[in-house]
């Protein structure tokens, strides 16, 4: 178990994301995530093409009655899920969904 504040060097992705949740530019990674192969789609969080030969995650965001598809490469996810984690330790209020 890491604890905010001694992750790693290197983790910038992850900081930025943390970063990002709290300014809420970025939404709470869900737990709903379908995986599949790329179809050469956008990652959300490296901006990158999700590849043919890479895995492509399909994250659903549900609130205010709509559903949004998002797509991320396994790692980007990963550290999403990450972000998400601290975020939530650092802010007991349930998420909020815009
Ligand atoms: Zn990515």
């Amino acid at each position: 178990m890491m604890s905010p504040g001694t992750t790693p060097g290197g983790d910038h992705h992850l900081r930025s994301l943390l970063e990002q949740l709290e300014c809420e530019t970025l939404v709470p990674a869900p737990y709903e995530v379908w995986t599949g192969k790329g179809t050469g789609r956008t990652c959300i969080i490296c901006a990158k093409t999700i590849h043919s030969n890479e895995i492509e995650n399909e994250a659903v965001i549900r609130g205010g009655g709509v559903a949004v598809m998002l797509r991320v490469h396994s790692e980007c996810l990963n550290i999403w899920q990450r972000a998400t984690r601290l975020y939530e330790e650092r802010r007991p209020s349930p998420i909020r969904i815009r």
